[in-house]
């Protein structure tokens, strides 16, 4: 059974997603920025949709539930621990669980940081995990709620999954964290590359999102906080992993 995965840009630089089965025609969207491009990205296909899935309460990704909820009638999935501040939920999710869309796994991972309620969804049979604003291209969230050490502990998750995967995040920040990136590893090849290759893409007008999981983990400076090469780059050698990663957020969020 085939899941078809369509990016839709919302708002300024924000994505949504949409999963459909073709078999069963069910269409679950991921986190709703604004209902206007997801509803008309749903009819340009004739899909409708069935579920709603939100990674975390913030405003650029939970506006349009209300619109798109009323327009389609699909159920609204999200974090417990969110519950109270997120749109009305038809089922609240936990870390650790597993639901099922139209016969495939979905696995909810609870990755706090950005926010302390953030889950993100693995759908193995797409091959695709939907991390909002954790795990990002060449970048993740910033530290609102959660701290450096859960942060840290979240992006280990995600970067246990399948190096194919599909990481599907919320925003269109590739090309600026591209240029942190290499303030990091100015001499990474894979990351000089990869920078190229963003610069075009977004040059014509392409989005960078979603992106692979293992290109991430040679170039996202984020989860290269480990790399001994990374600390060295820091002058770090021998400090604790959360701590370099710590640090990389630091000057992320000061750059
Ligand atoms: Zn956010
Ligand atoms: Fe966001």
């Amino acid at each position: 059974m085939p899941l078809e995965l369509v990016t839709v840009p919302c708002l300024e630089d924000n994505y949504a997603f949409m999963l459909h089965a073709t078999e069963s025609g069910e269409t679950a969207v991921v986190d709703v920025p604004d209902a206007g491009p997801v509803l008309e990205a749903l009819s340009e296909r004739g899909w409708q949709a069935s579920e709603i899935w939100l990674t975390h309460h913030h405003w650029d990704h939970v506006d349009g539930v209300r619109d798109l909820q009323e327009a389609t009638g699909a159920r609204v999935l999200g974090a417990a621990a969110d519950a109270h501040r997120l749109p009305p939920l038809n089922q609240a999710l936990r870390g650790g669980e597993s639901c099922r869309f139209a016969g495939h796994a979905v696995s909810i991972i609870d990755v706090p940081g950005h926010t302390v309620g953030h889950i993100a969804y693995h759908v193995p049979d797409a091959g695709a995990v939907f991390t909002g604003d954790s795990l990002m291209a060449l970048g993740c969230g910033r530290l609102f709620e959660g701290t450096a050490d859960q942060m840290w502990a979240s992006l280990g998750k995600l970067a246990a999954l399948p190096p194919e995967t599909l990481v599907c995040s919320g925003h269109e920040y590739t090309l600026s964290n591209a240029r942190f990136a290499l303030t990091i590893e100015p001499g990474n090849p894979a990351l000089k590359a990869r920078a190229a290759a963003v610069a075009k893409a977004r040059e014509a007008g392409r989005p960078t999102v979603p992106s692979r999981l293992s290109e991430e983990l040679a170039t996202n400076p984020f989860l290269r906080a480990g790399q001994p090469e990374v600390k060295r780059a820091l002058g770090m050698e021998g400090a604790e992993d959360a701590a370099v990663f710590a640090e990389i957020r630091r000057r992320k969020d000061a750059f």
